[in-house]
């Protein structure tokens, strides 16, 4: 098993990537801990690990929330003794021009997908320094490499900032034994991403800018995750894992 021994935590795993990888993290042998603001659904991904016979347990956690993420991680340590890998996948999306933009709204998708990166990130350092090292991967998003008109220009920047923020992480914690790495999906099959597909012209224009010509399927961002999570990528560190069907190849 690919994560035997390992302690994972997982932001925004009530559905969506996030539940796809806790429940692959667990198969290939991690102990999860996974937090997100919808618990009734993130107890229901708990229920189906166990049912698998996978350890996890789900906790509430809203990213934002210094307390939240102390809470969080004082939990693992107690229930684990360590984490090893966190991802820092919870994350809201949006659509609308430059102009639609609210101050609101703008504050909001960036205190979410950026701030909850770097809360997510110092609260668990301290352990990973302590245990020798430890793997970060950071979602991204194909739309945090470049622009596009189908989602919101705070979520682009919110992604951006994503970005380079693993690469800072990376370069300052290459000594600790801690790795950093951004993961950058392209249109994902998911609860995000629905209202969007069930707009038929909009997904006509998602489509066309896929040089594969589909949607991608959780599973294909899990095991990129599951690789940068694993000791398989021990000598990879600030990259970007680009799993978009082309997207930003053209
Ligand atoms: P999703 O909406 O299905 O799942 C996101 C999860 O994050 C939800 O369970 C949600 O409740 C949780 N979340 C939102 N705000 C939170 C908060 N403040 N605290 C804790 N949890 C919170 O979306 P998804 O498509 O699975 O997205 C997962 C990640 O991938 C996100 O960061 C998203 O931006 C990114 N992404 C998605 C796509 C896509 O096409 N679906 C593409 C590129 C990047």
């Amino acid at each position: 098993m690919r994560l035997e021994g390992k302690v994972a935590l997982i932001s925004g795993g009530a559905r969506g990537m996030g539940a796809v990888e806790a429940k692959l993290f667990a198969q290939e042998g991690a102990k999860v801990v996974f937090g997100d603001v919808l618990e009734e659904e993130g107890r229901a991904v708990e229920a189906d690990i166990a049912a698998a016979g996978g350890e996890a347990i789900f906790l509430k956690l809203d990213v934002t929330s210094e307390d939240d993420w102390r809470r969080v991680v004082e939990t693992a340590l107690a229930r684990f003794g360590k984490l090893d890998v966190l991802v820092n996948n919870a994350g809201i999306g949006g659509s609308g021009h430059l102009g639609d933009t609210s101050r609101a709204a703008w504050e909001r998708i960036m205190d979410v997908n950026s701030t909850g990166v770097y809360l997510g990130t110092v609260a668990v350092v301290p352990a990973m320094q302590r245990a020798g090292g430890g793997s970060i991967i950071n979602i991204s998003s194909q739309l945090g490499i470049v622009g596009a008109d189908t989602s919101h220009p705070a979520y682009q920047a919110s992604k951006g900032s994503v970005r380079i923020l693993t690469k800072a992480i990376a370069i300052q914690h290459a000594k600790d034994g801690i790795r950093c790495n951004s993961v950058h999906p392209g249109p994902i099959d998911t609860p995000m991403t629905a209202p969007k597909r069930d707009d038929a012209e909009f997904n006509e224009r998602m489509l066309s800018k896929i040089p594969m010509g589909r949607i991608g399927r959780p599973e294909e961002v899990a095991t990129g995750v599951l690789y940068l999570a694993s000791d398989e990528s021990s000598y990879v560190t600030g990259a970007e894992l680009v799993i978009d069907g082309g997207w930003v190849a053209q």
